[in-house]
């Protein structure tokens, strides 16, 4: 079984630094493949992409091409429910998540996105938030993400190991 990174639009290159930690990291299986955004899915009140419909695309992708879990990332400016903003959302223990970059550019772009794939593949792995100094601390803007290291603490690590060693995802 693969894992899929799906570059909607123009984030191919961050969509092949994903793919970089994935298959380093996590030891995964990985495919990139690129994926036009439903233009429907843009709320042009708000210019921002509503997330949770993209996130089921993402899935109905993942199933329909035969990928165990998958990513989605684009660069367009991403909202949920009651948040005027998200860097990004996963199905805990789950399928499909997404990443935005919209806020995270700048001088620090690799390193938050980073951080976003380790926090947001976590969830997916069903790691929940964590309050130690962790990448599954919950940020609700850059200077947090900035704030939070760029691993896991020992807790959610060895359930991450645990999990990629019964996945069946290894190369
Ligand atoms: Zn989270
Ligand atoms: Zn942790």
């Amino acid at each position: 079984m693969k894992f899929a990174v799906i570059s909607f639009n123009n984030s191919v290159k961050v969509a092949e630094f994903a793919r970089g930690i994935l298959e380093d990291f996590f030891t995964f299986r990985v495919d990139v493949i690129r994926a036009e955004m439903p233009s429907s899915f843009h709320n042009p009140l708000r210019n921002q992409v509503y997330a949770k419909p993209l996130l089921i695309e993402v899935k109905k992708i993942v199933q329909d091409k035969g990928y165990f879990k998958g990513l989605g990332i684009l660069h367009e400016d991403i909202y949920h429910k009651n948040s005027s903003y998200i860097f990004g959302l996963a199905e805990l223990n789950g399928r499909a998540a997404l990443i935005s970059t919209f806020r995270l550019v700048g001088d620090g772009l690799y390193t938050r996105v980073l951080k976003e794939v380790f926090h947001e593949v976590g969830h997916l792995l069903g790691l929940t938030h964590c309050t130690n100094n962790c990448v599954m601390r919950f940020s609700s803007n850059v200077k947090e993400t900035d704030i939070k290291p760029a691993t896991y603490c020992k807790v959610c690590e060895s359930k991450v190991a645990h999990f990629i060693k019964e996945s069946g995802l290894q190369r």
